[in-house]
């Protein structure tokens, strides 16, 4: 028997089912269908009725919002609903065992029915029409996210944990019409120490390679304030932490900020980041001194556990640094480490400056943006892994900054263009920055590459 052959054998009973899915409760059969276009002659199960869902409803900041106050606990043991927006269409589903989430989704109801047959009788269920949002801890983490509402996941992010750790973390990026890979970042850990970091883009209709790079699984976050204690490249000291509680507080505060911020951006990551805010109680801090870094996360996750290194001077930090320095760390466990060939150029470069330092990483272009010290289109574009022109980037400054020269002439020394990177072929860690590719070709010497990191939507800014 099909499925629409039994819909019109039991369209009675059907309808009877659909008096309850106003929300009512059930009781005494007397809700309204709303709205609903079947009464009861011929409704569809595989297609569903909607029943006073908007169309509208998007996975905007206040539904999100909701679906991490649903996050948040407590929750009991088992399944749970938490009805959130749209008068109840939108539910959060939850299971949980032992306090801890395991499952969490986000889920439109339209009025779709299930039905399963136990012995003789038929027992209809509401069912979701679709999950916008879901995430799976176990085993390891599955999460899939589906911003345009067509039933296709465009972001999909797997994690793999063994008995050591995080041994591989995917997140993929679909095309949401052809549905082909756009964007895939791969890290996968090489020893206890190493990770292993592979950035795949499509160009042109073919996935590239960007980056392949080792980078150290500890990720240190430089900058420095009054900090005490042994010299940079010395040993840590090891100290007590001033406050473990109130440096939780802030963790979890960092990251909600950083949250806001990046709803700007969209679903995928956000999505990332609420997983992490489940992760919290495997974060363990352990605090230090030392004038060389503020704080270190270790990507790979040792025995599952989140080890957090917290300078114990960074309290003589301003608020937005010290924030800013803990977001940082936290988008590593979502987006891996820094290229380090990269970095050890831009250590060694003579030219580069503080903002095309921000520019040319994710990790502090997004933490300069979210904490408010480089709120720029182009921070936003890096961070949001897009062009400078995209409208979610509209509200950030402009990134031409002008300076006068000698002549009294406003001249710009930063652009869209950001940067070009003249990279040795054989060391990729050696070679120098430049603000234009122009100026970057007629340096760069022979064995080595010119890279334009610009962030222009216009080809011809770089
Ligand atoms: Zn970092």
């Amino acid at each position: 028997m099909t499925s629409r052959s039994l819909t019109v054998l039991l369209a009675t009973a059907l309808c009877a089912a659909c008096t309850c899915l106003d929300g009512g409760g059930g009781t005494g059969g007397g809700g309204e269908a709303g709205g609903g276009e079947g009464g009861g002659t011929g409704l569809d199960l595989d297609a569903g009725v909607h029943y006073g869902c908007s169309s509208e409803t998007t996975l905007d900041e206040p539904l999100l919002n909701q679906v991490l106050a649903a996050a948040d606990g407590p929750f009991p043991d088992g399944d749970s609903t938490v009805p959130i927006a749209d008068g109840g269409c939108f539910r959060v589903q939850r299971t949980a065992s032992g306090g801890a989430l395991t499952h969490l989704a986000l889920a439109r109801y339209s009025g779709k029915l299930g039905y399963e047959l136990v012995g003789t009788e038929v027992r209809f269920f509401e069912q979701p029409d679709l999950v916008p949002l879901d995430l799976r801890w176990s085993p390891g983490l599955t999460l899939k996210v589906d911003s345009d509402f067509d039933g296709f996941a465009e972001d999909q992010t797997t994690e793999t944990l063994d008995a050591t750790g995080l041994s591989k973390q995917e997140n993929v990026r679909f095309s949401p019409s052809t549905k082909a890979v756009l964007r895939r970042s791969t890290m996968t850990r090489v020893n206890a120490t190493t990770v292993h970091f592979k950035d795949e883009r499509t160009v042109s209709g073919t996935l590239t390679t960007v980056a392949d790079f080792d980078a150290a699984a500890l990720q240190k976050q430089s900058g420095t304030c009054a900090f005490t204690g042994p010299l940079p490249n010395e040993p840590d000291q090891v100290v007590a932490c001033p406050d473990e509680a109130a440096i939780r507080a802030q963790l979890l505060a960092s990251l909600n900020q950083g949250i806001t911020c990046m709803l700007g951006a969209g679903i995928d990551d956000v999505s990332r980041l609420i997983n992490l805010r489940q992760q919290l109680s495997k974060v363990d801090i352990t605090c230090f001194k030392n004038r060389g870094y503020a704080a270190a996360v270790d990507v790979s996750r040792p025995g599952g556990r989140i080890p957090l290194r917290y300078n114990a001077d960074l309290g003589t930090c301003m608020m937005d640094f010290q924030l800013g320095t803990l977001f940082h760390e936290l988008i590593h466990l979502i987006q891996g480490p820094h290229d380090s060939d990269l970095e050890h150029l831009l250590d060694q470069s003579m030219n580069v400056d503080a903002e095309q330092y921000a520019y040319l990483d994710r990790m502090r272009s997004c933490e300069r943006l979210c904490f408010g010290t480089l709120k720029t289109r182009c921070a936003c574009a890096v961070c949001f892994q897009t062009g400078a022109c995209d409208q979610r980037c509209g509200r950030y400054n402009n990134c031409v900054k002008r300076v006068p020269n000698d002549a009294g002439m406003n001249v710009a020394v930063m652009s869209e263009a950001v940067a070009a990177v003249c990279q040795s072929d054989t060391s990729p860690g050696v070679g120098e920055v430049y603000k234009t590719m122009t100026e970057c070709r007629s340096n760069c010497g022979a064995g080595s590459t010119c890279k334009s990191k610009s962030v222009s939507c216009d080809p011809n800014c770089q």
